[in-house]
């Protein structure tokens, strides 16, 4: 069996490709020990060829996660080919990360991919001379179109058959002979066949590579005298010595490889002229967002919601359900349980389904037609301001379909400062299960005024600049940021199959989700909320029994005295109060507990009858404008759900970070809800109160933590730098 890598840049096709290769045989799992998935697969017509989808990664440089279980693979694992994407559209880009595979001695096979997209463009590109600079073959292939892919696996089993690639690039005389001390020192302390890679890995100083070797600390010492020779010779820093060398050489090859058919820019060129144009990108990605939230929530959403909230669940579920539990005589408590329940909480949460699948398609439209790359790229501009890097954007992107992944995306982020600050501020974007909650008070509150749901987002987005703003003028968050370099892929016509794929995948666990933690939960809240302690029959004391009025109840008698700590943000009732702690456990359940509470009001089959069920009017019947959208606006910002909390404790090692992050959540949405309640109030003529005196106290607070001057190294205190140590 012959085992193949597959290696390449993020974007360049790979997922593409090891879907056309291998077809639906593939198995996907996690790197062991580590989140990144890790997906294998054999050939269709090759059952012979396995094949390992390796992380998408720009180098092997060991910085972040992907590069060190890609570059960890190769190492040990010693697949017998690298089959290296390379989007040819991008080639000079790519080609970073060939050299480095190519350095590792392990037979290569180039798949250049794209190909399509460079014909179309009229670009040529001489494959033999590419294939002669580089000593690998090159075959053409696109991976969107099934093109090349036969000649791609003949040339990969020719190659797997070599023990060792027979070709090595020459760096500048000082660094050759540099290579060729090393080598003499390490030799016999590593494989035979790695001795150049290493020797290269030493030269730069790579401190992960040389612990692999555990070589004594006397070779150690000479390679150091030989790294600063070079140095001296080349008079710069050995690392950016084969950096500088490598892009000369690409350059090379590619100036002699390459014909562009025309000077002029490429149609993806012209589109990225307007859309990162410094002053356009903005107003541009702001209009793309209200778009996409208008399609999914407020229009198309909305009426396949209306549909199964009023329709399936209440015309074609719920009444004749009723109807046969009445016939039937079931009992009260049970008719009430399966009714209010469990239809009530789940079909709520249900309902909001196709909203959620249509936001997640445009996600992923936009994703893979290339435009969230360029927003990476434009926030980066705007992060890179305050000291956040651009980095930091792509778990926030994660995170607007699940801020569990989100958070673990952090993990990419080198400098440990800012991978909390991302871990802290990222589960303030509106992930999926966060969009019943908008829709349901846009919907219900707000009649679906276009603005509510788009707004939700940039509530979130709100959230994160000006806490990456003030927490980067402290000091456990100070410091520069560290470079962002990304390629902007070509724009793409999105592959539909990726789309509808990765969109399915999202839509079903969030299905599964509505069958277990959520039917639980609505369980549990109907229960509480159903019985209580009422005055005993024969007079005497109190019994535990199913209540009458739900204000009764033991849920609303606990809510009631909770709700007080909300009302100052105008929601200080119960229902309110126990849907958003009931958030806590998965946030459409916020949506699931008003299905349970307010789906069928009082007499469980009387509304139904009224053909009342399923429509949102309930729901929005204890709330005004103002206390839907600080309710909404607490909710988007507080404390995310137990799993990404889960997720955060994970990342930040640490239960005091963990509680710091928390509590900065829940003080920040309960401060954001508060100002937003209290200003409303006052603006629609409501008197002075201690309420806006205390919003004035925070907002000027607030205002004096961005404006001051933000910590720098020599003002730091003998204590803070004691604890810093630490
Ligand atoms: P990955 O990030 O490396 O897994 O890349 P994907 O497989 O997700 O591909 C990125 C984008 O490139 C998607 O929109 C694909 O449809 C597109 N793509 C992949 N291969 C080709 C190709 O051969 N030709 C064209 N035109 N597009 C491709
Ligand atoms: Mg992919």
């Amino acid at each position: 069996m012959i085992t193949a890598a597959l290696a390449g840049n993020p974007n360049s096709g790979k997922t593409t490709l090891f879907n056309a290769l291998t077809g639906a045989n593939q198995r996907v799992g996690n790197w062991p020990g580590v989140t990144v998935d890790k997906k294998e697969g054999w050939v269709k017509k090759d059952r012979s060829l396995r094949i390992i989808d390796l992380p998408g990664i720009y180098s092997l440089s060991p910085y972040t996660l992907e590069e060190v279980i890609s570059r960890d693979f190769l190492l040990d694992e010693k697949p017998d080919v690298v089959i290296n994407l390379v989007d040819a559209s991008n080639i000079e880009r790519n080609l970073y990360l060939t050299t480095q595979i190519l350095d590792m001695g392990i037979p290569t096979v180039i798949a250049l991919n794209m190909m399509d997209v460079v014909r179309k463009a009229g670009d040529r590109i001489d494959t033999k001379k590419l294939s002669q600079s580089l000593g690998c073959p090159v075959v053409e292939i696109s991976a969107l179109k099934g093109e090349g892919l036969e000649d791609l696996l003949r040339e990969a089993a020719a190659a797997a058959g070599q023990k060792k690639a027979p070709f090595e690039r020459r760096f500048s005389a000082p660094v050759e002979q540099a290579l060729e001390k090393i080598g003499a020192l390490i030799a016999g302390a590593v494989p035979e066949e790695r001795r150049r890679w290493y020797s290269i890995k030493f030269f730069e100083q790579d401190a992960k590579a040389a612990e692999k070797t555990g070589l004594a600390p006397e070779a150690l010492g000479a390679i150091d005298k030989i790294i600063k020779e070079g140095e001296k010779a080349l008079d710069d820093a050995s690392a950016s010595i084969i950096t500088g060398e490598s892009y000369d050489y690409i350059t090379g090859i590619t100036s002699a490889c390459i014909k562009k058919s025309r000077k002029g820019l490429s149609a993806s060129d012209k589109i990225d002229r307007v859309v990162t144009n410094k002053w356009l990108a903005l107003p541009i990605f702001a209009a793309v967002m209200i778009f996409v939230y208008y399609i999914s929530v407020t229009t198309i959403g909305a009426i396949v919601t209306d549909f199964t909230n009023d329709t399936l669940f209440g015309s074609w579920i719920m009444e004749p359900l009723a109807g046969w539990f009445e016939e039937i005589g079931t009992a009260g408590w049970l008719a009430s349980l399966i009714v209010d329940g469990i239809i009530g909480g789940v079909g709520a949460v249900l309902g909001f389904v196709p909203q959620m699948l249509v936001l997640f398609l445009m996600l992923s439209l936009l994703e893979d037609v290339g435009y969230m790359a360029r927003v990476a790229f434009i926030m980066d501009r705007i992060f890179r301001r305050f000291g956040l890097s651009g980095k930091t954007f792509i778990p926030l992107l994660i995170s607007s379909g699940c801020g569990v992944p989100g958070v673990m995306a952090s993990r990419t982020i080198e400098s440990e400062r800012d991978r909390r600050l991302t871990v802290m501020t990222t589960c303030f974007v509106p992930c999926g299960a966060k969009t019943p909650i908008v829709a349901m008070i846009a919907g219900a509150v707000f009649g679906g005024v276009w603005w509510v749901a788009p707004s939700a987002y940039f509530v979130g987005l709100g959230a994160v600049i000006i806490s990456g703003l003030i927490l980067k003028k402290t000091r456990p968050f100070a410091g520069k940021a560290a470079p962002f370099v990304m390629e902007l892929p070509s724009y793409h016509v999105p592959a539909m199959g990726n789309v509808l794929r990765s969109m399915g995948e999202r839509g079903w666990s969030f299905i599964k989700r509505a069958g277990t933690i959520i039917l639980m939960a609505s369980i549990v809240v109907w229960f509480f909320s159903s019985f209580g302690f009422v005055p005993a029959e024969d007079g005497g004391g109190t019994s535990f029994a199913m209540v009458e009025e739900m204000d009764e109840s033991m849920l609303a008698v606990a809510g009631t005295k909770v709700a007080v700590i909300f009302r100052p943000l105008g929601f200080g009732f119960w229902q309110a109060t126990v849907a958003s702690i009931m958030g806590l456990v998965a946030k459409e359940e916020v949506v699931g507990v008003f299905g349970v509470l307010f789906g069928v009001e009082g007499d469980a089959l009387g509304l139904v009858e009224d053909g009342d069920f399923g429509a949102l009017s309930p729901i929005a019947a204890p709330f005004t404008m103002l206390t839907a959208y600080s309710f909404l606006v607490f909710n988007l910002l507080c404390a995310p759900c137990f799993a990404a909390m889960g997720a955060i404790r994970r990342e930040m090692n640490s239960g005091k970070w963990t509680a710091f992050a928390i509590s900065y959540m829940c003080v920040l949405a309960y401060a954001a809800a508060l100002m937003f309640y209290q200003f409303g109030i006052l603006i629609a003529g409501a008197g002075f109160s201690l309420g806006s005196v205390v919003a004035i106290a925070v907002l000027a607070l607030i205002i004096w933590l961005l404006v001051k001057p933000a910590w720098t190294e020599k003002k730091a205190a003998a204590p803070l730098a004691a604890e810093a140590a630490r």
